[in-house]
């Protein structure tokens, strides 16, 4: 691809990531280190228009004839993200995560089958449990932390997918992934990650053996609270990624340029948010694990968790900035305390800088695994001693 204003260069910086064998994490601090040629500027300009001349001849020298298939800002997005998840295929930007979801399960074929685990994103639950009936692909739902029950809901030779989400949303389930993609393939189905609680800071899917991984950008990716925004990257650019691909482009699901600016200048500082937020809330989770009003605190990097020396395996450098707390005051006492913070946000949605707290039965539909004690806690940068105690307050009664 030759282009005078450089989307070429993060993606031949991207070709280059292998070679010069730096860390994901310098590449990511330099959105894969592209200068512009024209002006030698180190941060790439947005391409915000949304068609391209034609040349001469009648074709399209520069590759890009129209916004919505393809978009300079977004490839670059793009380069980050495939070097992040070691992508060979590449990855692809969706306007949301749910578009970057759906447009997976849309690359099935009448017939097929789909198992999903049980405790999942609710809102892509809903939309499997309603939208692929109508599509007649079946669905089942299965404890994906149990091998035997996943590989027992898998149909060799019908089964088209397996869907796993780890940490699991909302109670941080883990799901080995390397396991979970040795019995899909076994059956000739593939694996799709999702993997928007992990981040690719603490896990790589596609190094554990999964085909497909997503994430909703519009959380720890992006950081910021002020972006919608999904991926899918791929292991290989086979028949199944250019059926993707053509969903995409064929639907219209491309992020805008704005939205891809964004999340690139976010992911320049991922790393450091991604460690923050781990740290944080595993220092919480230790806090609150003693505490009075706390029964049980759900978060991987406990040893305690069920799905700890799963978790301990496949990530790396922390275990997330996500965790969940069952309250000793049932539900009335979990909504209280929610309402009582001054410092945590009471808001859904997580991987943000701000901590988040939410009543997640409140959210959830039909089918949630979700106690009705549960808070869901998104561990931003502020102060673990203030997030402590603003929360054991509000666990308390003692704010107003
Ligand atoms: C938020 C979320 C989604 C959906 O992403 P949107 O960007 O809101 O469409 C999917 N999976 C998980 C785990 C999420 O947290």
């Amino acid at each position: 691809m030759t282009h005078p204003n450089a989307p070429e260069t993060a993606e031949d910086a991207a070709k280059d990531a292998g070679r010069t064998g730096f860390s994901p994490r310098s590449l990511a601090a330099q959105a894969m280190g592209g200068v512009d040629p024209v002006t030698r500027a180190v941060v790439a300009p947005l391409h915000v228009s949304t068609t391209f001349l034609r040349d001469p001849d009648n074709g399209y020298s520069s590759g890009f004839s129209y916004a919505r298939p393809d978009n300079a800002t977004v490839r670059e997005a793009e380069a980050v993200l495939a070097m992040l998840e070691g992508a060979q295929a590449g990855a692809m930007l969706f306007g949301s995560g749910m578009a970057a979801a759906t447009a997976i399960f849309g690359a099935l074929e009448p017939g097929d089958h789909v198992v999903a685990p049980r405790v999942m994103y609710w809102a892509l639950r809903r939309w499997l449990r309603e939208e692929l009936p109508r599509r007649s692909i079946g669905v089942d739902f299965a404890d994906s932390t149990d091998l035997e029950a996943l590989t027992a809901a898998i149909r060799p030779g019908r089964t088209r997918l397996v869907w796993i989400e780890t940490p699991g949303n909302p109670l941080w389930t883990v799901t080995d992934i390397a396991a979970a993609a040795e019995a899909a393939h076994a059956a000739g189905a593939v694996l799709a990650v999702d993997s928007t609680a992990a981040s690719p800071v603490h896990t790589r899917p596609l190094a554990l053996g999964a085909d497909l991984v997503m994430h909703s950008a519009t959380k720890i990716l992006n950081g910021h609270s002020d972006v919608v925004a999904g991926v899918v990257a791929g292991a290989r650019d086979d028949a199944l990624w250019r059926r993707i691909a053509a969903i995409r482009a064929g639907g219209g699901a491309i992020l805008g340029p704005f939205e891809a600016y964004l999340l690139m200048r976010s992911l320049r500082t991922l790393h450091l948010r991604a460690a923050a937020q781990s740290a944080g809330a595993l220092a919480l989770a230790e806090r609150l694990s003693g505490h009075g009003h706390v029964a049980e605190v759900l978060y991987p990097g406990l040893p305690s968790h069920p799905g700890h020396a799963i978790a301990r395996r496949q990530m790396e450098g922390g275990f997330g900035g996500m965790l969940s707390i069952r309250v000793t005051g049932g539900e009335a006492g979990a909504v209280a305390a929610a309402a009582r913070v001054r410092l945590w946000k009471r808001a859904t949605s997580l991987g943000g800088v701000e901590s988040l707290i939410e009543h997640r039965a409140s959210i959830e539909g039909e089918g949630s695994p979700c106690p009705p004690d549960l808070l869901r806690l998104s561990t931003g940068i502020e102060s673990v001693d203030d997030l402590f105690s603003d929360l054991d307050a509000a666990l308390r009664g003692a704010h107003g």
